[in-house]
């Protein structure tokens, strides 16, 4: 076949199943459509202007920018057109005809099979091209790429194929034809235009113009947003041109607009999402801001731009301090984009901590990037001070969301260090055996559910001058703090025959058996030595699928103020029923490990020694 003539290819599986929303559903949103094939168009623009950059010999074919809509209400089509680069037959069928875009990716896997469900998903995640079909019953792309001679026409009516044909005499660029279906008439119209291109597309910085006959019209403001004056820019239009560069469809929680003039001049426009975006754990994300020289485009993947702790910002930087032809190499390299970089997380931070201030603002912020923004404490960097002020943990004897400082005042009298335990989740936290001993003493412990916790403990270790330490290491800490009721119960004086007995019960499932004053209700507790990895940190690494190269110890502790622990040692040192003091004894290790969010080895026998005791009590 030579590619003079037709030829059909099949989408990938993939598209298929997009296209088939897409087309059946009715989305009410349907509008988005025009803002994903400008945006595509204006990449296109980006593009080629970057590439006359590296290669001059182009601009023979470059003429100055823009976008034109041409409403046609005779042929029933509305033609979205660009003299950017355009599209080779590779470019199309790879990028035509594949889902190459992540959201389009994540759009997919999170389908559920009920359409007016998964079209709901489409606000989500956006489909770009594809949105063409929402309105379309079939598409036309003319276009050729800069550089080459052959120009192609790519054709589809959605379903599952698309045609390549070549094309004659094309210009550069790309024309996207839309044959609307009767019920999206309304983009013939040009007052419908107007408002949807001042709406959504109002900042992208190339003409947007409308033609009519041989009437052309300019419909865009066409100037970057961001080299606005900011009192000349409305919420709405920071919304919009939020939208916009960040693919998404929520408020912008943080918009932050400022320009630097010293050393570095750069105008940045930042934003926090206030939802955070489904990709924000992909290790390839592309960074969120995107770096312009001049008003020229020319990337949204800078490597190191934002610190890692900080990935959810999105937004732009323009900076007059690069030559226009700056190189990737040259980007990693440059002192202009460390010293902006500085520029920008100094920004950020200040301005997160007034907004800290509100309380309740400030939790929706913690709610969707905390998890992240506390990577901070663990990366290598200079702020990692600034960052502790502003992060919020649960606590063990408040509801609310307290700061580092905030725990200083709550400390007790006597009270040295700032305590922490941490595991899956709240509740389990709540009730777990080791922060019994803390309660009866009103001293609040840090309750931390997020994997990322396990690691900054091991890197933030200390709090203006005050240890960070797990409950489980507090040692001897507690006996220098008043509980704030007596303690019930004697005190077992003599343990070292229980104790010693229950290591010869236990064998080789623990490492040693030791009393302990951080029990007040159970009897006892399993926990790991100082040093060594948590049990939670354990579990989490093999639930990742991690090899563990040494387990940590186990250590059982006891409370010697329990009146089991008493029975048992009264038995134990007379010798009676060793059987049923070693049943005791393995029912209390398994509750042990329940209460930690262990599994027991053998649940089966745990049952029947438990039904034992219950029976017997009865
Ligand atoms: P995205 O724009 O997020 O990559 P799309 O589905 O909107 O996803 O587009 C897929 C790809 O098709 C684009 O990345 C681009 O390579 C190509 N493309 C779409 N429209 C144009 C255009 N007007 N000019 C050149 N290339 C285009």
């Amino acid at each position: 076949m030579t590619d003079k003539e037709e030829q059909k290819i099949e989408f990938k599986a993939e598209v298929s199943k997009v296209l088939d929303i897409v087309i059946h559903s009715l989305y009410s949103n349907n509008e988005i459509f025009l803002r994903e094939l400008i945006s595509n168009a204006s990449d296109a623009c980006d593009k080629l202007r970057y590439a006359l950059l590296i290669h001059p010999d182009l601009s023979k074919e470059a003429s100055a920018f823009k976008i034109t809509l041409t409403p046609d209400a005779k042929a029933d089509t509305l033609t979205v057109t660009d003299n950017g680069i355009g599209m080779d037959k590779d470019d199309l069928i790879n990028h035509l005809g594949t889902i190459a875009r992540s959201g389009s990716a994540e759009f997919i896997k999170s389908l559920t099979g009920d359409k007016q469900k998964d079209m709901a998903l489409i606000g989500q995640f956006g489909v770009g091209f594809y949105a063409a079909f929402m309105v379309a019953d079939s598409v036309t792309v003319k276009t050729r790429k800069a550089g080459t001679d052959t120009g192609y026409v790519w054709t589809s009516a959605g379903a599952d194929s698309f045609t390549i044909t070549e094309g004659e005499k094309l210009p550069v660029g790309t024309s996207v034809i839309l044959h609307l279906k009767p019920e999206a008439k309304e983009y013939l119209e040009p007052i419908r235009l107007r408002h949807l291109v001042r709406q959504y597309s109002d900042h992208i910085a190339l003409p947007i113009i409308l033609k009519e006959g041989n009437k052309e019209e300019t419909i865009n403001s066409a100037s970057a947003l961001w080299t606005r004056k900011k009192t000349d820019i409305t919420p709405e239009q920071y919304k919009d041109f939020y939208q916009s560069v960040s693919h998404a469809f929520d408020d912008p929680w943080l918009t932050l607009h400022y320009k630097a003039e010293g050393v570095i001049d750069y105008t940045a426009l930042l934003f926090v999402p206030t939802k955070p975006p489904f990709n924000l754990f992909q290790p390839d994300r592309k960074s969120g801001i995107q770096l312009y020289v001049n008003k020229v485009f020319i990337s949204d993947d800078i490597p190191d731009l934002m610190p890692f702790y900080l990935r959810f910002v999105t937004g732009v930087i323009d900076t007059n301090d690069l030559p226009l032809n700056v190189s990737r190499e040259m980007l990693q390299k440059t002192p202009v984009m460390s010293k902006i970089k500085k520029g920008i997380v100094k920004h950020l931070l200040t301005e997160l901590k007034k907004r800290a201030e509100d309380k309740a603002d400030y939790q929706k912020f913690w709610d969707s990037f905390g998890i992240v923004f506390k990577e901070g404490l663990y990366e290598p960097i200079d702020e990692r001070d600034e960052v502790a002020e502003l992060c919020r943990f649960h606590i063990s004897t408040t509801d609310e969301l307290i700061s580092f400082a905030d725990y200083v005042g709550l400390m007790k009298q006597n009270q040295e260090n700032i305590y922490y335990l941490s595991g899956a989740d709240l509740a389990t936290l709540k009730t777990n055996p080791q922060l019994e001993g803390f309660s009866a003493r009103g001293i609040p412990v840090l309750l931390l559910t997020d994997p990322i916790d396990e690691f900054w403990v091991q890197t933030f270790t200390e709090y203006k001058g005050k240890k960070i330490v797990s409950v489980m290491h507090a040692k001897n800490d507690l006996e220098k703090i008043k509980p704030e009721s007596e303690p019930t119960g004697d005190k077992l004086e003599k343990a070292d025959e229980l104790t010693k007995r229950i290591k010869e019960i236990l064998g080789d499932k623990i490492n040693a058996v030791q009393v302990t004053d951080r029990l007040t209700k159970s009897p006892m507790a399993l926990i790991t030595p100082e040093g060594q990895m948590s049990l939670h940190l354990e579990r989490l690494m093999k639930a990742n699928g991690q090899q563990i190269a040494y387990a940590s110890d186990r250590i059982v502790e006891i409370n010697p103020r329990h009146p089991l622990i008493h029975k048992l040692a009264e038995m134990v040192s007379r010798k009676e029923s060793p059987d049923k003091v070693a049943d005791a004894v393995w029912v209390l290790y398994d509750q042990a490990l329940i209460a930690e969010g262990e599994n027991i080895a053998d649940p089966a026998a745990f049952a029947e020694r438990l039904g034992n005791f219950v029976l017997s009590g009865l």
